[in-house]
């Protein structure tokens, strides 16, 4: 994108704001305690608009041996070997109370372990917890089995164990490898641990294995942040997440250290990312949406192009239309009628599981205007255009008339050159706005302008 000097300035000045990364809609933070385990138990029972069966199935392991200074996930810090042991039978007795719950035979196309850091259990609990899962929840064949792993804690056993149970797509945490950037954020991983764990896995027949990085973290410079890209480019991943840093003091209080160092401003954040979009654009990386870059040939790439693309908590995926579960403390489940998540707290958790009940602490279930709005949303952050005829033929209304709310923000977006208005109602994003996206996608969220007047910080900054 080509911008007369001082417009990204002038751009950026009008649209840093704080706003959700659209995980969801309504975000999380909407979410209530009102819609707790028994609303969550009859949503499960129900099948209302579901497509057949099919699960995607999301397993939290929360355990990590460091604490990355960056990090505002859920994770419990800890080199105590009796916390893995308990949780494993604690989320083999979730898994089967889940299923008791859910109407039919669901089958598993799709399942994903995140955290913290799912290799921080020993190759040995990775295959009993592959087995509790496999009982209740049995995977179809040729399902997307799918892993986080970090290259400073996962060895050649790990990765065997993971193959043995069928997973094949493994993504490995890299963050930035320029060592200055590593030691502000606590997290010190030499390019040799990162490449040879890639080489081992594909050796070992994972298909896929690609790399999650984030900009925007202390010292980072173009320079810097270019040596990294050259060296993730010679490492040649299938899939990368370029995620930018979210600074949420209030859920992360470490990473107030930052304040002290060099974080970028947003100026600088906006060309890391520009230039990250144009090395990988010309390495022959697809960018599939707001921070997700795949080969052409990969299938998050091939769902992007068959417009099946599905953004959900985990970021880009593909199989929209399936139910995803959500199991493990801070997992969340997404129906076609509610969101919920279990509690964070592992004790929580833990309580609530062992005493034969769901672990719902929070939740919302989709009112009308709801689903309207995440539909648009969801094509927007998804394939960045929100067409008239693909709306009118899931709700059989006219957008433009539905969601005219969005207009007046959308009129001055256009006029900034961000998105372009149709007659018929259809909005697309343009180049340019594609570096706006959440801008773009918060013209649509009702609830947003009374998060903002309440003055209570949720968000992380757009750009
Ligand atoms: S970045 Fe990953 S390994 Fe580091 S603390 Fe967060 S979840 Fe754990």
């Amino acid at each position: 994108v080509d911008l007369a000097p001082g417009r990204l300035e002038e751009l950026l000045a009008r649209y840093v704001a704080d706003g959700p990364r659209y995980t969801s809609y309504p975000s999380a933070p909407v979410w209530t305690e009102r819609y707790d385990a028994e609303a969550f138990r009859a949503d499960l029972a129900a099948r209302e608009g579901t497509e057949g069966e099919a699960l995607s199935l999301y397993v939290h392991v929360p355990f990590c041996r460091s604490l990355c200074h960056f990090c505002a996930c859920n994770r419990v810090v800890t080199r105590r070997p009796e916390l893995p042991a308990r949780y494993l039978e604690t989320i083999a007795r979730e898994i089967e109370l889940v299923r008791e719950a859910l109407d039919g035979a669901p089958r598993t196309t799709q399942l994903h372990w995140g955290g913290g850091t799912p290799t921080h259990l020993e190759p040995e609990q990775i295959r009993r917890l592959h087995r509790a899962l496999g009982e209740t929840f049995p995977t179809e064949p040729g399902a997307e089995l799918s892993i986080e792993a970090d290259p400073r804690v996962t060895g050649e056993a790990h990765l065997e164990a993971l193959r043995e149970c069928g997973f094949r797509r493994l993504s490995l945490g890299v963050q930035d490898f320029d060592p200055r950037v590593q030691r502000a954020i606590h997290r010190l991983q030499p390019v040799q641990q990162t490449a040879s764990l890639g080489e081992r896995a594909r050796r070992l027949g994972f298909e896929s294995v690609g790399f999650d990085l984030i900009y925007g973290l202390p010292f980072q410079t173009e320079a810097s942040f270019a040596a990294t890209l050259d060296t993730v480019v010679a490492l040649a991943p299938d899939r990368i997440a370029l995620y930018g840093y979210a600074h949420v003091t209030w859920v992360a209080p470490q990473q107030r250290g930052f304040e002290r160092h060099d974080l970028p401003d947003p100026p600088t954040r906006l060309r890391l990312f520009a230039l990250a979009l144009e090395r990988l654009l010309r390495a022959g990386y697809v960018h599939v949406g707001l921070d997700h870059f795949a080969r052409p040939a990969d299938a998050l790439a091939r769902a992007l192009r068959e417009r099946t693309l599905r953004r959900n908590f985990m970021g880009y995926t593909t199989q929209a239309g399936v139910r995803l579960l959500g199991v493990g403390p801070s997992a969340i489940s997404e129906l076609p009628t509610a969101y919920a998540q279990s509690a964070r707290d592992l004790e929580a958790w833990e309580a609530a599981v062992r005493a034969g009940r769901l672990a719902t602490f929070r939740g919302h279930r989709l009112g009308p205007d709801d689903r309207r709005r995440r539909f648009a949303i969801a094509r927007l952050m998804c394939h960045g255009e929100l067409a008239a005829d693909e709306y009118r033929a899931e709700f059989g209304s006219e957008v433009a008339r539905d969601l005219a709310s969005a207009r007046p923000a959308l009129a001055a977006q256009a006029a900034d050159g961000l998105v372009r208005l149709e007659e018929d109602g259809s909005v697309r994003v343009t180049e340019l706005g594609q570096l706006f996206l959440r801008n773009v996608a918060m013209a649509f969220d009702a609830y947003l302008p009374e998060q903002q007047r309440s003055g209570r910080r949720v968000f992380s900054r757009t750009v």
